[in-house]
């Protein structure tokens, strides 16, 4: 695996690879099962295999963990190159902003609503960033995990209304046993937040067979979701959506055919946890 940290020393290497297929993994690091199903996905459909590694300033708002945001070059180093990664992307903040930004990439409508309300200008860091990103790597393929699905819908419009030649490939979500879904900012839990924090996944499959029993009103099932929330008492609940995906329209009744978003994002203790599920409705 070789090490790049600037992006004249990756324009070099990109332009040897000319013929290769390159797939391409962002993240912000701190690498867990998640990211590897992200890799593991994109070695076998390129290649070449590009994860870069980058705490993005941009997509934090001023009050949230920027600087606390976990970090470990060397961890990641290590994992990335288990997994068969080609070459790391790992640039420094003046790499990639050497001057405060002038341009701002703004996807409409789908950050409206869920993560884009509760936390302003995020997806503005987000799909800013990303589109620098394929512009310096250059990729044929991205690779994006559905833990994030109001991400992959922003980046997947962005990629289309900018005619922007990456395919995007949405992967399925990585849990624990308990059904938790892997993220970086779960090492911020204690042992009783923890616990806890498998509620979100038992929410979801509750809804789940809610909806399969015949729900059909939006608002009758968040109120049962809020309240088996609720029955958490270290849960604070900053939002539950059911929406139409990946329109992120919102949806009173569940008409048959629907694909829509089941999609939770609370607070336990100070850390924000987000989780949510596709489904068909049948
Ligand atoms: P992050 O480092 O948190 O920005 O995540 C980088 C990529 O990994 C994003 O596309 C995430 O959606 C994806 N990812 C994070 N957690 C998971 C998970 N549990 N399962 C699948 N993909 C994930």
């Amino acid at each position: 695996m070789i090490i790049v940290d600037k992006i004249s020393q990756w324009r070099e290497i990109r332009a040897s690879l000319d013929s290769h297929s390159i797939g391409f993994v962002p993240t912000m690091g701190y690498l867990h099962e998640g990211h590897l199903s992200l890799i593991k996905q994109a070695k076998e459909e390129n290649q070449i295999v590009v994860l870069s590694i980058f705490v993005n300033p941009l997509q934090f708002g001023e009050n949230e963990d920027f600087n606390t945001y976990p970090r470990d070059k060397e961890r990641d180093a290590n994992l990335a190159r288990e997994a068969g990664v080609d070459y790391l992307f790992i640039p420094s903040q003046e790499e990639m902003y050497p001057a405060p930004t002038r341009t701002v990439v703004q996807v409409k409508e789908i950050t409206a609503c869920m993560c884009g309300t509760s936390r302003p200008g995020h997806f503005d860091g987000v799909a800013t960033v990303v589109a620098k990103l394929f512009n310096i790597i250059q990729p044929n393929r991205a690779y994006f995990g559905l833990k994030d699905a109001q991400q992959v819908a922003v980046i997947s419009q962005m990629v289309t209304d900018l005619n922007m030649p990456v395919e995007i490939r949405p992967c399925p979500i990585v849990r624990e046993e308990d059904g938790l879904a892997l993220s970086s900012r779960n090492v911020y839990l204690t042992k009783e937040e923890r616990e806890q924090a498998t509620i979100l996944y038992e929410t979801l499959e509750y809804a789940d067979r809610l909806i399969n029993s015949g729900e059909k009103d939006a608002l009758a099932l968040k109120k049962k979701l809020q309240e088996k929330l609720l029955s958490c008492p270290l849960v604070n609940i900053d939002y539950i959506e059911i929406r139409q995906f990946p329109s992120l329209q919102e949806l009173t009744t569940l008409a048959q055919n629907m694909k829509i978003i089941i999609a939770l994002a609370v607070k336990i203790g100070k850390t924000r946890l987000i989780d949510n599920k596709i489904i068909e409705v049948n």
